[in-house]
């Protein structure tokens, strides 16, 4: 048995009037993550922790955002394809572990939902998903935007 670690990091810029979008979850709050995508950051934390663990490049080598076709796209639908090319390369996800980073808003009341969604996308693995303030430091601590970190374990038999 083999096994690969990797690690994704990502940031979004937060801006009025756009749905905010976290782990495949809408919440109500009255700004959303700008992006090229719906700027779900834990996701594209988690598709780049998938892919670095498998040597299979980045987010935006998978889905580049000059390509129209990735406009406004469900980043679970990415999570779901990058995990696919993935598990075709014979990695199965272990566990992962996702770390919102902002002050606000609080997940925790859509954490079950979100690890749902994540886990589904990818195979049914194992996916945490946590947040943590900046005590008001940073962009982040701002309110500028929201970031996320992931890290992923893959098996490979
Ligand atoms: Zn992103």
């Amino acid at each position: 048995m083999s096994f690969r670690v990797g690690i994704g990091v990502d940031a979004h810029k937060l801006e009025r009037g756009i749905p905010l979008i976290l782990g495949g979850v809408r919440l109500d709050f009255d700004r959303g993550l700008a992006g090229h995508s719906d700027g779900d950051v834990l996701a594209h934390a988690l598709i780049d922790a998938v892919l670095g663990a498998a040597g299979l490049g980045d987010i935006g080598g998978l889905f580049p955002s000059g390509d129209d076709r990735f406009r406004g796209a469900d980043s679970l639908d990415l999570l779901r394809e990058a995990y696919a090319q993935v598990a075709a390369a014979g990695w199965r996800l272990v566990n992962a572990d996702c770390v919102l980073v902002g002050q606000e808003p609080k997940i925790a009341a859509h954490r079950a939902e979100m690890r749902k969604r994540l886990s589904e996308a990818v195979g049914g693995g194992e996916v945490n998903v946590r947040a943590t303030t900046t005590d008001h430091l940073g962009f982040t601590g701002r309110g500028e935007g929201l970031a996320a970190h992931a890290v992923a374990l893959l098996e490979r038999p």
